[in-house]
């Protein structure tokens, strides 16, 4: 094995396609949209379903590689899910926009930074950035901060379409989406890209999506929607992409996971929280394994 690449998992040797590719685990740590699944007070079939696969926590990933731990975004939902799926070191986080669903559980990520010498960076584009600093003031001000806030370092990303960052030797590109009135950040990691919370993708974004082994898309539920795609819409957004597999998160309690997954194209899935996807996040080739959390 190349020096730089490593396993994750003796299960994965397999999987390597050539020397030197770096892979990735990809996690969807949830997979609801903002008020969650169940949403509170409603006592419909998916709400009150037996099915593990419909119960979603606000969307979130995390991704593991080479020891380190990358998330996009901290939803309400983080502390529970770093509790169930053992997130248990954090080395940067990437925020996709500021709504309250993506942003309100960053005061959990404290904990996390309190043992590191260096402070925990985060990436966000300027209005996102603003959010952040306005709701978390305590955190970011320079003098009077709170004494045990989140050690963070807050780098604020161009909206320029060409915008990349490299994290621990990994490229993650911004991947402009449209989400309502706003125009918010998806990102693609290696031959991986995330587009939660997306109500279209515009022509110039297509092109960073090219070559795809999975790409996660915002499929809210059946009836179109101003700020999120509907499922019919991102099953043909997906088939414009053509990744060879495509996930659908960010699921409200319309959709029924084991019905809407057996009416999907053969390449397309419902996400579920705790889905573990493993995919080739540096260094070249193809290849990705699914399993089952
Ligand atoms: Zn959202
Ligand atoms: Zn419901
Ligand atoms: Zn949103």
């Amino acid at each position: 094995m190349a020096a730089g690449s490593q396993e994750l998992d003796p299960g994965l040797s397999n999987s390597y396609v050539s020397t030197g590719v770096v892979l990735a685990e990809f996690m969807f740590l949830g997979t609801g949209t903002s008020m969650g699944v169940p949403t509170l007070g409603c006592r419909c079939a998916v709400c009150t379903s037996d099915d593990a696969h419909n119960a979603r926590m606000r969307s979130s990933v995390m991704l593991r590689f080479q020891d380190r731990v990358v998330l996009i975004d901290t939803g309400q939902d983080f502390r529970t899910q770093a509790l169930r799926f053992g997130v248990d070191r954090v080395d940067a986080v990437l925020y996709t926009h500021g709504h309250a669903d993506h942003v309100l559980g960053f005061d959990d990520l404290r904990p996390l930074t309190f043992g590191n010498a260096a402070r925990l960076p985060l990436y966000a584009d300027d209005p996102t950035a603003d959010t952040l600093e306005r709701i978390f003031s305590y955190t970011f001000r320079e003098r009077d901060r709170y004494p045990t806030s989140a050690r963070v370092d807050l780098h604020r990303l161009s909206s320029e379409p060409s915008t990349s960052i490299d994290l621990f030797g990994v490229c993650f590109q911004r991947v402009p989406v449209v989400h309502g009135r706003n125009v918010i950040a998806g990102y693609r990691f290696g031959s991986a890209a995330y587009l939660t919370d997306m109500s279209d993708i515009p022509e110039e974004s297509f092109a960073l999506l090219e070559d795809l082994d999975i790409v996660v898309l915002d499929a809210l539920r059946r009836e179109p929607h101003p700020s999120h795609s509907h499922l019919e819409k991102s099953i043909a957004l997906a088939a414009r992409i053509g990744a060879k597999q495509t996930y659908f998160t960010h699921i409200s309690h319309d959709l029924d996971h084991a019905t809407t997954e057996a009416s999907l194209p053969l390449s397309m899935h419902m996400a579920y929280d705790g889905l573990r996807l493993t995919f080739p996040i540096a260094g070249g080739g193809h290849v990705s394994t699914r399993e089952q959390a």
